[in-house]
């Protein structure tokens, strides 16, 4: 916003004054009391509830219309989940959105309903897109805004649920969804009602090119005002994560810094436990449970976003606000890009199985290691100490400092490789495994008549289960070996021509040794246990085939 520095204005020039004056008062609207938020109505004292959202995007619709709004789908407890399509001119479905050629832009707020800067910077950028200055975001681009996507938890507020976040605001709502699933842990098991209409109803059906999940951190106190990290899906393609990595989420940062003053800087967080200053900032990890990371395997655009828990409400609000709307700006430049690189992404997933099936490797486990360079890292100042016992020990200044040489630890290398296939057979009495691969969007067929297929079988020798419950799961790690083998299969047996768009994602989902597949998630355990796993190997029902007969 322009700032008119009275001390300079000559007073024998009023007409230009006076225009000047004018253009800048035009730049902005005068909204009216029904668009306005709840934490703008409150001085941030409070966040929106559902009814508070969902009337706030009604009044803008009334007044546009580039809006359709659609939901996603229902939530356990009835609430009905908003998306809304912003285009110009107006779209009303996937079909008209493909026919526009423009690409696809999906932001989501409030997957973590305690995390609530998201829902409410996505009602105010909606207001300015759709009413105020911001209509040439929609120039070449269709955005989609899902701004309360856990609707149920979002009303269930209280204080003290953010501790780290100072009761700013005072009251939120809780992480997990009415289930109890962190709906950021679901994107492979899809227990979730919210996690199944996201897929089907907004990623499979809408394809958006990129997509933004809106968070609040409460860990590290790094001196970024909000931390970002790309799909760090290694098992996917390349292009993707590299246009993200290495050009867009720069470019933005660096523009988030001339036009808004707000830092924002890379995703993890540093432990004093391994002394002071740090040394190096770890990530949290690669798994396509986090749907962040799952579009990577989707050959898509996945960015984390991670407002500052330690700054003010507001504060949290305008960091969000400076990241999506640059990101927009850079989607509206470089949208042609960005569809050209996914597309690429997926022709390569499609021919590494028509041409190097058999051959090539790919990772199904990995491990978190530190990228080739360093970086200067910004964070808090900590001051050292000697506590009673003699022991070190730190307390926290306000000053923020650059910590030059700092690894990052957010590259990811395979631990353990497994061939890609050309494609999948799942005998027809596991039609739960075929049925979930179809919730994922997946192609699945079923055999017509028989075929002889060769391939590998892999053999379970070993089940090895967590101790510790995880989103109400014991989950199971498979070790053995694959063996070649030929085999006939039967007409009525699930077959998965992995030759298909989410070819990397079908992979990592039934792969046996995966560290984020099927087996992972208790989907084979009463049928290794029907087969006898108490008692010594159980050969995994998916067969891997190289060659159909
Ligand atoms: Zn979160």
């Amino acid at each position: 916003m322009a700032l008119i520095n009275l001390h300079t204005m000559k007073y024998s020039k009023p007409s230009l004054f006076l225009f000047f004056l004018l253009t800048t008062i035009s730049c902005k609207a005068q909204w009216s009391a029904e668009l306005i938020t709840t934490p703008e109505k409150t001085n941030y004292h409070e966040t929106s509830t559902y009814a508070d959202v969902m009337n706030v995007i009604k009044a803008v619709q009334e007044q546009s219309d580039l809006m359709h709004l659609e939901y996603m789908g229902t939530s356990l407890e009835g609430k009905q989940i908003p998306v809304v399509v912003m285009a110009d001119p107006m779209v009303t479905s996937p079909e008209q959105a493909k026919a526009s050629g423009k690409p696809v832009i999906y932001i989501q707020g409030n997957i973590h309903s305690g995390e609530v800067e998201g829902k409410e910077i996505l009602q105010i950028l909606m207001r300015e897109i759709l009413l105020g200055d911001k209509q040439h975001l929609l120039d070449n681009q269709i955005v989609l805004f899902a701004p309360i996507y856990n609707a149920d938890s979002n009303d269930k507020m209280e204080q003290g649920r953010r501790p780290s976040q100072e009761d700013s605001p005072v009251k939120v709502g809780i992480r997990a969804n009415s289930q109890g699933w962190d709906l950021n842990r679901d994107g492979i098991k899809m227990e979730a009602k919210e996690t199944n209409a996201l897929i089907q109803n907004v990623i499979t059906k809408w394809d958006p090119e990129v997509f933004v999940d809106l968070h609040t951190t409460n860990g590290t106190w790094h001196g970024y005002s909000l931390t970002w990290a790309p799909s760090y899906h290694y098992a996917g393609e390349k292009g993707p994560y590299r246009l993200t990595w290495d050009d867009m989420l720069p470019s933005i940062t660096e523009k988030v810094q001339e036009k808004y003053d707000v830092h924002l800087g890379p995703y993890g967080g540093y432990s004093l436990r391994q002394g002071w200053p740090p040394k190096a900032i770890y990530t949290y990890n690669h798994h396509p449970r986090y749907l962040v990371n799952q579009m990577g395997l989707r050959n898509k655009i996945g960015i984390l976003s991670e407002a500052f828990a330690h700054e003010r409400f507001y504060q949290r609000m305008n960091s969000t606000y400076a990241f999506v709307a640059e990101i927009l700006e850079y989607t509206r430049e470089n949208g042609e890009e960005i569809a050209r690189v996914n597309d690429e992404a997926e022709r390569n997933a499609i021919r590494n199985v028509q041409e190097h099936a058999g051959e090539m490797k790919k990772g199904v486990r990995f491990n978190k290691t530190p990228m080739d360079e360093t970086f200067t890292l910004r964070t808090y100042e900590y001051i050292p100490y000697k506590n009673e016992e003699g022991e070190d020990r730190y307390v926290r200044s306000g000053n923020i400092i650059e910590v030059p040489g700092v690894q990052n630890y957010s590259k990811f290398e395979a631990t353990v490789e497994s061939t890609l296939p050309r494609g999948y057979i799942i005998p027809g009495e596991l039609k739960g495994i075929a049925d979930h691969l179809k919730k994922q969007g997946a192609e699945v067929k079923q055999l017509e008549a028989p075929v002889e297929a060769s391939g590998e079988v892999f053999t379970v020798t070993k089940l090895e289960r967590s101790s510790r419950e995880f989103e109400g799961h014991y989950m199971v790690r498979a070790e053995g070996s694959f063996a070649e083998i030929s085999r006939e299969f039967e007409a009525g047996d699930y077959w998965v021509d992995l030759a298909q768009p989410l070819a990397n994602l079908i992979f990592y989902t039934l792969e046996p040794q995966s560290d984020d597949g099927l087996v992972t998630w208790n989907f084979f355990d009463d049928y290794f246990e029907a087969n006898g796993i108490e008692e010594g190997s159980v050969e995994y029902p998916v067969f891997k085939y190289y060659e159909l007969d």
